[in-house]
């Protein structure tokens, strides 16, 4: 008898206990090799005063089997309830969100009949590290983190991925003609590590014009890897685009643990009326079983459930009277596509994961490369200006406080307003005042943190609230950090 494989299943909150009955009832009669362990997370969990929604217990079994088929949950309002999926990401390092995106034209409406795109999102950095502050009365900031092997991780994911499963293309999406260092850093990666896969085209748009792509010619991607928040959103104009936002399944993939998920919610409106559609599990759940090498199973799993929808065998959501034959509920939907296991759809292109080819794919980005020469050369401090200072006045107050360094450029929300700016009505609250050890920045020499400390004791003594600050490097004489407009 074959070795079945521990998995980790969360029934949920809303429809997750309902389409999760549905969706094991299919592995059963499909005869999926898996041994699953049931936990408890969630609102219940919430509820009893555990503010992460997830105990101990359940850790333990997610660690230990490494693979979780989860439905979706309820998260409280209000209370500092953290979210759980944010926690697992986190704390299992889940470092790729993969979303494929297909439309099930004429079955269900969408305008185009050809979508088969794959978006692969950054998961762990960018701005959903969660790190923001309030600065002034008026002024709150959200700070962006793209690291090199979260880039290198990601993106060489992306390309093993296209070349696993057989993919021809994939997009880089980014925004690098603003953020320079980010995004640039995420493009220049795309560039190095899209080098090293010949065999697969690729191509870079900036996130914009990405998404009206996406929304206007989904027909024409193939992979898409991008940054966290970019991701997020297009996963969703995506799915709507393909008219299936309740038949996604998505996957949270890190090196060594996983987890498996439709996109939806718990949709608490239809809760327990045995209508939801447990088509978005039951596609993460194929994407487990790819996952976890059993790619005959879903290959059986898929195709019956494509010949269900050509059948015509439609729950509420989206049933029309134009291509459905029959309106069925969730336990209803699960029946039919278990009656079906064996067939083949005969309008869509069947399913065919190759047997050994799927093992899950491991990422863990370059070696690290050799230390570059770093050296502090200056520093922007904020200041919070309630007074609102003129930047002349300003100026003259702070000019000579800097010791070896000199104030270049004051900006505000990166504007130059100091010296000869043109600005009629600069926003003074909240500034931003250079300090470099050179006015020509190849020049620089360096400064110690010392420097910075004196200056900052100086601004003090003459009442300045300085808020924040943040040190000018170079690395290996080149420049970590971008000029203002205007410098
Ligand atoms: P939702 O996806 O639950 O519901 C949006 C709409 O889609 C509702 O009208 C719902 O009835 C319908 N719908 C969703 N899934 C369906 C299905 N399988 N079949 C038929 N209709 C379906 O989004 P929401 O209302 O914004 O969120 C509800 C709850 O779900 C919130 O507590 C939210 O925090 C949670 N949520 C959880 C996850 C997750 O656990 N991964 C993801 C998103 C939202």
């Amino acid at each position: 008898m074959a070795i079945k494989t521990p998995i980790t299943v969360a029934y949920g909150d809303g429809i997750g206990p309902e389409i999760m009955q549905a969706t094991m009832k299919l592995l059963d009669a499909a005869q999926a090799q898996v041994a699953p362990e049931i936990i408890e997370v969630g609102e219940k969990i919430y509820l009893s005063g555990n503010t992460t929604g997830i105990p101990d217990k359940a850790w333990e079994s997610i660690k230990r089997t490494k693979v979780l088929l989860k439905s979706p949950i309820t998260t409280p309002q209000g209370g500092g309830y953290k979210s759980l999926n944010v926690t697992m990401r986190k704390t299992l390092g889940l470092f790729a969100n993969v979303r494929p995106c297909v439309s099930y034209a004429p079955f269900v409406s969408s305008n185009f009949s050809n979508i088969d795109l794959v978006i692969v999102r950054e998961n762990e950095e960018d701005l959903y590290s969660g790190i923001e502050h309030r600065g002034t009365e008026e002024v709150y900031q959200c700070l962006k983190i793209v690291t090199r092997p979260g880039c290198e991780r990601i993106i060489q994911y992306a390309f093993e991925y296209a070349r696993k499963f057989n993919r021809k293309k994939v997009t880089c999406l980014s925004k690098d003609n603003i953020m320079k260092m980010t995004d640039g850093l995420f493009h220049r990666v795309f560039n190095e590590i899209a080098a090293q896969y010949p065999d697969i085209q690729n191509e870079h748009l900036i996130v914009d014009i990405g998404t009206a792509l996406i929304a206007s010619n989904p027909e024409r991607f193939d992979v898409i890897v991008t940054l966290n928040l970019y991701g997020d959103i297009i996963s969703d104009v995506a799915a709507q685009v393909a008219g299936s936002v309740g038949l996604a399944g998505s996957a949270n993939i890190g090196n060594q643990v996983a987890m498996f998920e439709a996109i939806h919610g718990s949709a608490p409106d239809i809760a327990g009326k045995d209508i939801a559609n447990p088509s978005g599990l039951m596609h993460a759940a194929i994407q487990m079983l790819v996952h976890i090498n059993q790619p005959e199973i879903a290959t059986l799993i898929e195709n019956a459930w494509l010949k269900t929808l050509e059948d015509g065998i439609h729950t509420g959501d989206i049933y029309s009277p134009e291509h459905s034959k029959k309106k069925v509920g969730t336990r209803e939907f699960a029946d039919a596509v278990i009656a079906r296991l064996g067939q083949l759809p005969s309008h869509f292109k069947a399913a065919h994961y190759k047997p050994g080819a799927y093992a899950k794919i491991e990422c863990y980005g370059a070696q690290p490369k050799a230390e570059s020469r770093k050296e502090l050369v200056g520093v922007d401090v904020f200041l919070d200006n309630p007074q609102d200072l003129t930047a002349q006045e300003l100026s003259g107050k702070i000019a000579g406080l800097g010791g070896p360094m000199s104030l270049i450029v004051i900006t505000s929300r990166g504007l130059k307003i100091w010296p000869d700016s043109s600005i009629e009505t600069p926003y003074l609250r909240h500034c931003c005042c250079r300090f470099q050890s050179s006015r020509d920045i190849k020049q620089l020499q360096a400064v110690s943190h010392s420097d910075i400390i004196n200056l900052l004791a100086r601004m003090n003594e003459i009442g300045l609230d300085t808020i924040k600050t943040e040190n000018l490097y170079t690395f290996d004489g080149e420049l970590g950090y971008t000029l203002a407009q205007g410098q």
